[in-house]
């Protein structure tokens, strides 16, 4: 029994001591909700979730840039070649199938009619643009300054708009950015007035605090592609990438202890935070399960189902090894941030090749979010039921291929999708205020379609692996790889 217990433990002690951290997070933060604390204990309170925020995007940054570089210098510009078009082809084509997922379940359920829009009005102020969304996209692919890249993008924001209701400034609003330094990780800050105030949401364009991942993606596997064409020359660089490459594996793997704790915390200071957990009961319960189910027919599925068929292995043992990273996605709502721990679950459980690892997962946890994509079409479609409006085919096929869109250019961070649903809701001339109607319980379904968004890029890894192992099985002279992965 002792030799048991210290092999599971060896095994899965991690895994389990991350679930249960889960569990106590939302026992002690529903338990702590009726004391009703002041916002600055909350943020106390909150304090070893941020830390574990914090330590995880630290590492972001290093790994991205050392993976995608040493990963591509090591390709043959053949194999490179078609890795990244058989990559992002899988991509495109899983997000598309969950779109459909997604189009087909809230077309059958009808989560949206007899709805009642309480509480919410439209304040039909400027509003953003799928053309401007698209802009900001294409800026953020060139950056125009790398080291602001690592701090700052263009992305439209979803700011709240608290009216106060002191009759002095009846006439002012008062704009809060979302901090996204704040422990309550990306969401917006709201003014405690009293009484309550009514708080509605504004679209405003502008620069945001976050890493622009797509930028530095970009120009990460370009100089990756460049360095395998220098041959020797590049060598010593690409003996860097890999130098910091393993050490962010190290820094991962002693930082891999401090999670469960942080977990909790995590996990307790979201529930501290949340409005009002009634408005799961109501009619948006069934928006809310609408977009569960369509999440769970994809990521239990569908996905493993392509995997099945494409590499003829058996998928679940393969989503066994990347539970962990599944757990830290469901925890911190971010695929960026959790791509740490990702990626030492492909290399370490699911032994994927490294060299196929370090490109499919920056690639993926930036591009592919298949579980974001789905919940913007049904998001898009819930918010037409409410306001009975009826879309035609053609406004579907729209909805389905903006959705697609939308989804690539979300960032791998907290409810960035709620932000890019702008794309969605106005190339079909919906209102973008309405997504106050979703805004309540958004911050829950984004940590499902997190886990989503992460499982179909470490699949897609394993697919690659299969379909480009031939490609991989050379050596190439200027590969300084250790092999010690199949
Ligand atoms: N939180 C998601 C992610 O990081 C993005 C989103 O759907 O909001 O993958």
């Amino acid at each position: 029994i002792r030799e048991w217990v210290s092999d599971y433990c060896k095994r899965n002690g991690l895994l389990t001591l991350s679930v249960l951290a889960v569990i106590t997070g939302c026992v002690v933060g529903f338990m702590l909700r009726s004391l009703n604390l002041s916002t600055q204990a909350k943020i106390y309170f909150s304090f070893p979730g941020e830390l574990l925020m914090r330590m995880l995007k630290m590492l972001i940054l290093p790994l991205i840039t050392s993976s995608l570089m040493s990963g591509l210098a090591a390709m043959d510009s053949k194999a490179s070649g078609r890795l990244g078009l058989l990559t992002v082809t899988y991509y495109l084509w899983t997000t598309f199938i969950a779109v459909i997922v997604g189009i087909f379940l809230v077309l059958i359920v009808h989560p949206g009619t007899g709805t009642e829009k309480e509480g919410h009005q439209s304040s039909g102020g400027p509003v953003m643009t799928s053309a401007d969304a698209l802009l900001d996209l294409i800026r953020n692919m060139i950056p125009s300054n790398l080291i602001e890249a690592t701090f700052q993008q263009y992305k439209t924001d979803l700011v709240p708009l608290v009216k106060s209701t002191t009759k002095e400034s009846q006439a002012n609003y008062v704009y809060i950015m979302p901090d996204y330094e704040n422990p309550r990780m990306g969401h917006p800050v709201f003014l405690e007035l009293t009484p309550a105030p009514e708080i509605q949401y504004k679209i405003v364009p502008g620069n945001s605090k976050q890493m622009n991942v797509l930028g530095i993606v970009i120009f990460s596997a370009t100089m990756g592609l460049l360095l395998g064409r220098l041959g020797e020359r590049g060598l010593p660089l690409v003996n860097v990438c890999q130098c910091i490459n393993e050490c962010v594996m190290k820094i991962i793997n002693a930082a891999m202890w401090y999670f469960p704790f942080g977990i909790v915390f995590l996990v307790a200071g979201k529930i501290l935070d949340m409005h009002d957990p009634a408005v799961l009961a109501e009619k948006l319960g069934m928006y809310f399960m609408t977009v569960l189910a369509g999440l769970f027919v994809h990521g239990v599925i569908l996905l493993p189902l392509f995997f099945f068929i494409l590499t003829k292995k058996n998928p679940f043992s393969y989503i066994r090894g990347l539970l962990q990273a599944l757990v830290i996605a469901l925890a911190t709502s971010s695929s960026s941030a959790t791509l740490p721990i990702t990626m030492k679950c492909l290399l370490e459980n699911c032994h994927v090749d490294r060299k196929i690892a370090r490109f499919v997962l920056p690639v993926g946890a930036t591009i592919n979010m298949d579980g974001t994509a789905l919940y913007e079409a049904v998001a898009a479609i819930f918010i037409a039921q409410v306001n009975e409006y009826d879309l035609d085919f053609g406004q579907i096929v729209t909805i389905s291929i903006t959705a697609t869109a939308a989804s690539i250019g979300a960032a791998g961070i907290p409810q960035a999708g709620l932000v890019t649903m702008v794309i969605v809701l106005t190339s079909v001339g919906l209102p973008p205020d309405d997504i106050t109607l979703i805004v309540a319980i958004d911050w829950i379904l984004d940590r499902f379609r997190t886990m989503i968004n992460v499982l179909g890029d470490a699949l897609a890894a394993g697919i690659m692996a299969h379909l480009c192992r031939k490609d991989f099985q050379k050596d190439f002279p200027k590969n300084t790889e250790r092999r010690d992965t199949v």
